[in-house]
């Protein structure tokens, strides 16, 4: 087996044999710690029957990771200077594309119908530019590709919304939304010196195992995550207060109260303390009272 990417030694030689800079508006925090990417390809739950999709690969730290434990793995990079030195770097590794994409922009249903015909289960996993976390996070667990999990290292602060639970800070439309969709656990936290250059944060590694069936059922969907935002828009402000601002001075009053005393919930509640089955009950008694 060849030498890990993700050390301080082997990361500095390929930077200075690629004459490559970081590009720090494209997130390109390199991670040093070839033990912790371990962790976190444990945590996908990969075999060797599955596939991955990789999102920025960077100089290939983790691609090669699960490149050792899955049947194949398909990374999207943004940067066309890290093309060649991928080429390089995981010259070894025959079960590996890069796409040279944008993985926002990418087409990923289509990676299911075509290059992932031949594998069990795929997991996606990525340690994610911190500019676009949250689009990327939504992109794979809206979508409902089938995915077995979504294994993602972040800046903590955002990861701590992730698995939050109600009653407490960090919990958000964010928690809701991944919760709705996954099961979510936090794996461990990963210290800013293992990153090349350092951020100012920590980062945490979140495994996010994905649902076949939401926990709790809504008559409509849209509707649900519409009302969760609305919700948190001002989490000063109470619950009732947040949905009287979002129907509008013309919208009808009665019928929101209505759909409170429906849910069974206090108006001067405030949305954090609102579990996902009492945002279901929430938004089940707007759509009945046509709020
Ligand atoms: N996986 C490597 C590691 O762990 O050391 C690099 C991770 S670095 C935090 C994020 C990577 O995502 C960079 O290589 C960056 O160029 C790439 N990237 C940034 N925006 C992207 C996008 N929209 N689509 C695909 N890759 C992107």
């Amino acid at each position: 087996m060849t030498k890990d990417i993700a050390t301080p030694s082997r990361t500095k030689a390929i930077m200075d044999k690629h004459q490559l800079s970081f590009k720090k508006s494209l997130g390109q925090n390199f991670i040093l710690d070839a033990n912790i990417l371990r962790r976190m390809v444990e945590a996908s739950g990969v075999t060797k029957e599955d596939g991955v999709i990789e999102v920025g690969p960077g100089i290939g730290a983790l691609t090669e990771q699960f490149a050792r434990r899955a049947k194949k793995v398909i990374a999207f990079e943004i940067d066309q200077r890290l093309l060649p030195v991928l080429d390089d770097t995981l010259s070894d590794y025959t079960n590996v594309d890069i796409y040279h994409q944008d993985i926002l922009k990418a087409n990923m249903q289509e990676l299911f119908e075509t290059t992932f015909s031949d594998t069990k289960d795929v997991v996606a996993a990525g340690n994610l530019p911190y500019y676009i976390t949250t689009p990327i996070l939504m992109a794979f667990l809206e979508k409902r590709l089938p995915i077995k999990t979504l294994t993602v290292m972040m800046q903590k602060e955002v990861g701590e919304r992730l698995a939050a639970k109600p009653g407490t800070k960090a919990y958000g439309s964010l928690s809701i939304a991944a919760q709705y969709y996954a099961e979510t656990e936090e794996v461990m936290t990963v210290p800013a010196t293992v990153f090349m250059p350092r951020p100012h944060v920590d980062s945490t590694i979140i495994c996010c195992r994905i649902r076949t069936q939401p926990p709790v059922q809504v008559e409509d969907e849209q509707l649900f995550f519409t009302v969760v935002r609305a919700a948190f828009a001002q989490r000063r402000k109470t619950l009732m207060n947040n949905l009287r601002h979002w129907i509008g001075k013309k919208g009808d009053q009665d019928a929101l109260k209505a759909a409170f005393r429906y849910a069974g919930i206090e108006g001067g509640t405030r949305a954090e303390m609102l579990s996902l089955s009492e945002f279901a009950a929430l938004t089940d008694g707007l759509l009945k009272e046509k709020v």
